[in-house]
């Protein structure tokens, strides 16, 4: 047993308030650590040390701050083994899954090193008689990440990296479901040279989450979670005065048309459906299967599940780790369980000969699924694919611009012109073309549409740059004092 407090101002303080929750392994079910819950008071102190280092961190020359960068995209490199495994304690997912989770987060720890680059600005010169107009982008001050089980070392990662080396203090609250990630992370960061109390972590609940969002010293939230939450995040951070970015789930319905080479298309959905046991955002959880070719997929997807190997996640044979908690594997379940009544077919059940030890399920199927039935409406985030069989391409089309969703999409062809076409019509943020999980990379930014995204900017890349950064213009000019006279009238320069 073990036990993860906060860090703060650099180093780990332990938490007074007598809340803890339960740290699992998931791979055995068993109680594993306790991480604590912040109170009101834990809370306010870590945004005091942000605040308090904020004045020296703004004013740290851009090469130190993307010297420090490069110095942590080192530091996790080297440690990326110790990060992966801890992955795989506390969330399960299996070693192959956090060694990629890291690599996807590194890039955005790569992408902040060219910070000198990113910031700057643009200059007019003579935008009027002498007069010159430049932009320059300054950070928000403190801001807050609060993030989601699923990634607990990427997901921050796409937050502080841009935040810190914009010039802002940055305070994470993780998911209270697999903390330890945060932890390492923040002392790598102090290893690379980060300054004490520009980085913190407060781990806890909603008491936690409430507290950043209505601390008047918070000047901005990023969020990445399930789209109630994601909402809520963001009604209260806007209404507190807050810059806010929500990312909410998905289900990222993806299309298959009949020239679709349907061998490739069905190992692409069922690596993209059952990868991290369907715990992704950008998980495939439903396909639109043309009927002509429906059950020629459906069957080559079925012969994929057999060979897929469900086990503990530090087992290198495992390809698929467990879920993230039994209350969370029992939910999965029951949509399977409901599924038949709903009028779908189960052609493979997960809950049959899955490990009983932990919080496994092995890969479902389900097929003749229709819009508003549960296993098609909700983002079940387990390893669930569900299909619906449209009869064209219009039809596929149409449901995914009315799914409440639009995280990601993809849609397999080998009609470049069809292809082209499904990217001008689809609302969607993130699109794949014979791509599954198309996770843009990190010099794009990562956001879905609709109901998966609360805000006007998208997590990371040049909108994460935007988000951690106000504009300022300076219009300047060095005039003759001689030539210098009273005049009313509006500066114009015509
Ligand atoms: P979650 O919404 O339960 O929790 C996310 C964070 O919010 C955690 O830090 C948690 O402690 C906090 N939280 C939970 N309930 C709260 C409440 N009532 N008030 C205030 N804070 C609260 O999400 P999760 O289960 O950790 O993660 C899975 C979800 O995240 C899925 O829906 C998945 O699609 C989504 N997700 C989205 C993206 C994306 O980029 N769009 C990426 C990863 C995960």
């Amino acid at each position: 047993m073990y036990r993860i407090d906060h860090w703060i101002d650099g180093h780990t303080v332990a938490s007074t308030s007598g809340r803890t929750g339960n740290i699992f392994d998931p791979a055995t079910g068993q109680v594993q650590g306790t991480v604590a819950f912040a109170d009101v008071s834990e809370v306010d102190k870590a945004v005091a040390n942000a605040k308090a280092a904020l004045p020296a961190w703004r004013a740290t020359n851009l090469s130190r701050r993307a010297e420090i960068m490069f110095n942590m995209r080192e530091l996790v490199s080297a440690n990326r083994k110790e990060i992966a495994a801890l992955l795989t304690k506390e969330h399960g997912k299996v070693t192959a899954d956090a060694l990629g989770e890291l690599a996807r987060g590194l890039e955005n720890i790569e992408y902040a090193c060219g910070i000198p680059n990113l910031l700057k600005g643009g200059y007019s010169e003579q935008a009027s008689a002498g007069v010159d107009v430049y932009n320059i982008r300054q950070p928000l001050g403190v801001v807050a990440g609060i993030t989601p089980f699923n990634f607990p070392a990427m997901v921050p990662m796409w937050m502080f990296a841009n935040a810190v080396a914009c010039g802002n203090t940055f305070i994470l609250k993780p998911s209270e479901k697999d903390p330890s990630a945060a932890m390492l992370i923040a002392e790598l960061l102090k290893q690379a040279g980060l300054p004490d109390g520009v980085f913190n972590v407060v781990h806890g609940d909603k008491v936690a989450v409430d507290r950043l969002l209505d601390h008047p010293d918070i000047a901005a939230v990023s969020f990445v979670g399930s789209t109630p939450i994601a909402r809520y995040i963001y009604e209260t951070g806007t209404k507190n005065g807050k810059r806010v970015q929500a990312l909410g789930g998905a289900t990222n319905p993806t299309l298959v048309l009949p020239d679709a080479d349907l061998d490739m298309a069905a190992d692409a959905l069922a690596s993209a459906a059952y990868g991290s046991a369907g715990e992704r955002c950008m998980a495939i959880s439903v396909v639109l299967a043309v009927d002509t070719i429906a059950d020629d997929l459906v069957s080559k997807v079925q012969s994929r599940i057999p060979n897929i190997v469900v086990g503990n996640g530090s087992d290198p044979s495992s390809e698929m780790g467990p879920l993230i908690t039994g209350e969370h594997r029992d939910k999965v379940a029951s949509y399977v369980a409901a599924a038949a009544g709903e009028g779908a077919k189960v052609v493979v059940d997960g809950r049959e000969g899955a490990p009983t030890e932990g919080f496994f399920l092995k890969p479902s199927l389900i097929d003749h699924a229709k819009p508003g039935m549960k296993c098609y409406d909700d983002e079940i985030f387990g390893p669930v694919l569900t299909v619906v069989r449209v009869k064209s391409y219009e039809e596929g089309l149409q449901l995914i611009n009315d799914n409440q969703f639009g995280n990601g999409t993809a849609i397999f062809t080998r009609d470049g012109g069809v292809a082209r076409q499904f990217q001008f019509d689809v609302n969607v943020g993130m699109v794949g073309i014979n791509v599954p999980i198309p996770v843009p990379v990190s010099y794009y930014s990562f956001g879905g549409w609709k109901a998966s995204l609360f805000g006007d900017l998208h997590m990371y890349g040049p909108d994460g740059i935007q988000f951690y950064t106000r504009s300022k213009v300076v219009t300047s000019r060095w005039p003759d004092p001689r030539t210098s006279k009273v005049d009313l009238g509006f500066p114009q320069n015509r």
